[in-house]
């Protein structure tokens, strides 16, 4: 592939929040966008956009943690896109609760969704990536990685992600493919709407409160997640790997 050639990026959970704004944001940089979300019809706002502004972009219903499903989707994404040469593992879920509350199958659908379903689109995607000796991949941790009380099992896998990017970075680096993590903080989105009525505040409220702790004094955007990934996928990016990037508003340690 000549880089004159436009690439092909690849967003997962791309129907809204964090993942939308990625996928806007990579089109703007002039990339083909296929935008995956569990529900095919829910990515049609995104997609919209996209084409709107004059890009390309399709939409993509599959399930991440489905092996099945990954490989028919990334099938797809060639045939209708082109061979995809960047990655962004961000689609999740929470399950929060105290530790001994906390059932298996919680346990298990964090793990499955952001562990192996950032495992089964990064190997679909990959041998794209060696072919094109370019690859660009992003996984979203969190802040969360560092503990968080009533998420045992996401402060696991986001910190599981952490060591994932790194042997990616290691594994990849000859073919010309980087790999970095963004860890938000938190970020205004249905994510963390929800965790505001599971401890019953209102989400203004809840967010305000957050604000008061974070050294910029305001709750993060998508957009400010988005803005990471595109540095990070960008051309000139290609000596930055294996990297966290704290996108908190502040430093975490
Ligand atoms: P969000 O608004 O809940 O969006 C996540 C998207 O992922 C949803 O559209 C969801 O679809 C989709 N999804 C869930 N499971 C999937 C699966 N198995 N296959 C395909 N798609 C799936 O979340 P967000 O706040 O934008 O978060 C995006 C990423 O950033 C996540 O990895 C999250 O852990 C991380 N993050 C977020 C924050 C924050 O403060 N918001 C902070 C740190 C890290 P459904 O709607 O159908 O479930």
């Amino acid at each position: 592939m000549s880089t004159t050639e436009q690439r092909v990026a690849v967003v997962t959970g791309g129907a809204r929040g964090i993942g939308a704004a990625t996928a806007v944001r990579l089109a703007a940089e002039g990339r083909a966008v296929a935008v995956i979300d569990l529900d095919e019809a829910a990515c049609k706002d995104t997609v919209e956009k996209i084409t709107a502004a004059g890009g390309r972009a399709v939409a993509v219903g599959a399930d991440v943690s489905d092996e099945a499903q990954v490989e028919a989707a990334v099938a797809r994404i060639v045939e209708e896109l082109g061979a995809p040469t960047i990655l962004v593992n961000n689609a999740g879920v929470l399950r929060d609760n105290l530790l001994f509350k906390m059932s298996a199958s919680d346990w298990d659908t964090v793990m499955n969704v952001h562990l192996r379903g950032s495992f089964l689109m990064t190997r679909a995607c990959q041998k794209h990536m060696v072919d094109a000796k370019f690859g660009r991949i992003v996984n979203l941790s969190s802040s969360s990685a560092l503990g968080n009380r009533g998420q045992a099992n996401y402060s696991a896998a986001k910190a599981g992600l952490q060591g994932f990017t790194k042997t990616l970075a290691i594994e990849l680096g000859k073919f010309g493919i980087t790999a970095n993590a963004v860890a938000p903080g938190f970020i205004a989105t249905e994510m963390t709407k929800a965790t505001a009525e599971r401890v019953g505040m209102g989400f203004d409220d809840f967010k305000a409160a957050a604000a008061t702790q974070i050294p910029v004094q305001r709750v993060g955007e998508p957009e400010d997640i988005a803005n990471a990934v595109a540095f990070f996928t960008g051309e000139a990016a290609g000596f930055v790997s294996g990297q966290v990037l704290y996108v908190a508003g502040g430093p975490l340690d």
